[in-house]
């Protein structure tokens, strides 16, 4: 009974707000936690830019839905459901990951809601609770579940940590010397290989 916990952006689809930026040419948005450290703030100022630019929902995901996942997501993906049940435990929202999870085959998504008015203006976010990559992992293993856990940054060490096994996916140098405990894949092969490896040695 094994349940793979997998990060969504850097790991199967690109980082949603760079991307978002990119494609907008709004450079503003390129702001992340690493320069504004109060999520609320960051937040408001995101949603404001937004309404600024009069980018309503529809809108921006119309622009997600281009994006599209990374090359072989839904492969490697469709592949590790056939063995694994598989949970996805990302910090963006339903209303910004609706394209690419059609695009991804519908995988089960826990992440966090945004609320419009009837424009399609953004006008609040919801996070449905504090630390919920590693709640989630905490709550299936009291469901008797075995979890492995699969991630590319800070955002999912906690996840890892509270896992049975934790792989980092292509991370930035500083979380691979920061954490030398995880084993570091770089592609889909060498995933699904930690995947079933650390999963061997916890049975
Ligand atoms: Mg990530």
């Amino acid at each position: 009974m094994q349940i793979v916990c997998l990060d969504l952006e850097g790991v199967l689809v690109p980082e949603i707000w760079i991307e978002f930026s990119r494609r907008t040419g709004i450079p503003e948005l390129q702001r992340t936690t690493r320069d504004e450290p109060d999520y609320d703030k960051l937040m408001t100022y995101r949603l404001d830019i937004l309404r600024r630019h009069k980018l309503g929902l529809p809108d921006i995901q119309k622009v997600i839905a281009e994006m599209g996942p990374m090359d072989g997501a839904r492969a490697f993906l469709d592949k590790l459901r056939e063995d694994y049940q598989v949970v996805i435990l990302s910090d963006t929202f339903y209303e910004f990951a609706h394209p690419l999870m059609r695009q991804l085959g519908w995988p089960t998504l826990f992440c966090h809601s945004l609320e419009d008015d009837d424009d399609g203006m953004l006008v609040d976010y919801h996070l449905r609770m504090p630390d919920q990559k590693r709640e989630a992992v905490k709550r299936f293993k009291e469901l008797n579940f075995t979890v492995v856990a699969a991630g590319d940054s800070y955002n999912d060490t906690a996840m890892l940590g509270e896992a049975h096994g934790g792989i980092l996916f292509h991370p930035p140098e500083n979380v691979i010397r920061e954490f030398p405990q995880y084993p570091v894949a770089l592609n889909y092969d060498q995933l699904r290989a930690e995947i079933d490896r650390a999963f061997a040695k916890v049975a």
